[in-house]
């Protein structure tokens, strides 16, 4: 999305060649549209290593003037993005994902004040509300155990960064060494060379051909079904399948059960986010804007829906604002 401001446009999670800069809050697909193999754009080093990962050997920038990045909390290397505009009098926070919780494989979220706060939407409903995080992990672990301890194996499918390692840690802190498929631990590697570290095996590695590996297994969700066919058929146990996602909150899905471990922040969270960063006006992004502005509207905040591309004055917006 271009955010144009005065004279200035930033082009935020979409790469373009125009914008003044490009900032990519984290290496999630759905947030670095455009971005080819010699393109050059802000983003943490986290960031780029992930990417590098799934073969794309992006550039990182210094931040130019008067920006800076603070952590998301949603994933390794996730930030968001505060610019200050001096010749406007004002500041702006661009969130990207982010979330209120602590992952169990990411830095937590810092929160900054300013003025204007363009923020993510991708849960926008005030009745959909996440449990507490170590909550959920209690629940996957416990699920494990039993499930194990009765000689049957446990297959996740999850998305194959982010929550495929928050998923191997928490079966870490109880003893359980995973398998995972070389998607995820390829994303791993990256997040050990960053101090996130993890014990795993992957699929294809000797203990595993042995059999001799825990039986729980972290796959991409599109190598849910035949994983599990195949690990039936190969250890002749009983297989479960799981999966981990804020969605379980909203959809049921086609496995023996899910467990609604979100990456992202609530209804609930963002109020709690927007408390905090208090912005005297909000534009938010995302599949889910109207009802993310509407609902913020109802919290009794200045909320509309940034179109991409348009341009805003944030002086005037906020001199109108506090009128
Ligand atoms: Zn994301």
């Amino acid at each position: 999305m271009l955010f144009r401001v005065g004279e200035r446009s930033i082009a935020l999670d979409k790469y373009d060649r125009d914008a003044e800069f490009s900032f990519v809050s984290h290496a999630h697909s759905d947030h670095t549209q455009g971005l080819r193999k010699s393109s050059t754009a802000l983003m943490s080093e986290q960031t780029a290593g992930l990417l590098a990962a799934r073969g794309k050997n992006v550039y990182t920038m210094v931040p130019p003037k008067s920006t800076a990045m603070i952590n998301a909390g949603h994933i390794l290397g996730s930030k968001q993005l505060y610019m200050e505009f001096d010749e406007l009098g004002t500041d702006a926070i661009y969130s990207g994902d982010y979330q209120m919780q602590q992952s169990f494989a990411a830095e937590r979220i810092e929160i900054k004040r300013a003025e204007t706060l363009i923020i993510d939407s991708t849960y926008p409903y005030p009745n959909i509300e996440f449990d507490d995080r170590d909550d959920v992990a209690y629940a996957m672990q416990r699920y494990v155990r039993n499930k194990t301890s009765s000689g049957a194996a446990v297959v996740f499918g999850t998305y194959t960064m982010g929550k495929a390692q928050e998923i191997v840690r928490i079966m870490n802190d109880i003893g359980i060494v995973p398998t995972v498929d070389p998607k995820v631990a390829r994303i791993n590697e990256v997040y050990g060379e960053f101090g996130i570290h993890m014990r795993y095996s992957t699929v294809g590695d000797e203990s595993q051909e042995n059999g001799d590996s825990d039986p729980v297994l972290i796959m991409s969700n599109s190598g849910l079904t035949a994983c599990a066919m195949k690990v039936s058929e190969e250890r002749k146990v009983r297989v479960y399948t799981a999966m981990a996602s804020g969605f379980a909150k909203i959809y049921r899905f086609n496995t023996d059960v899910q467990f609604p471990l979100s990456d992202h922040a609530d209804f609930k969270q963002a109020v709690e986010y927007v408390g905090c960063c208090q912005p005297k006006q909000i534009f938010t992004v995302g599949g889910n804007s109207e009802t993310m502005a509407k609902n913020l509207r109802a919290e009794g905040y200045r909320a509309s829906v940034l179109e991409s591309g348009s341009t805003i004055s944030l002086a005037s917006h906020i001199k109108a604002a506090s009128e």
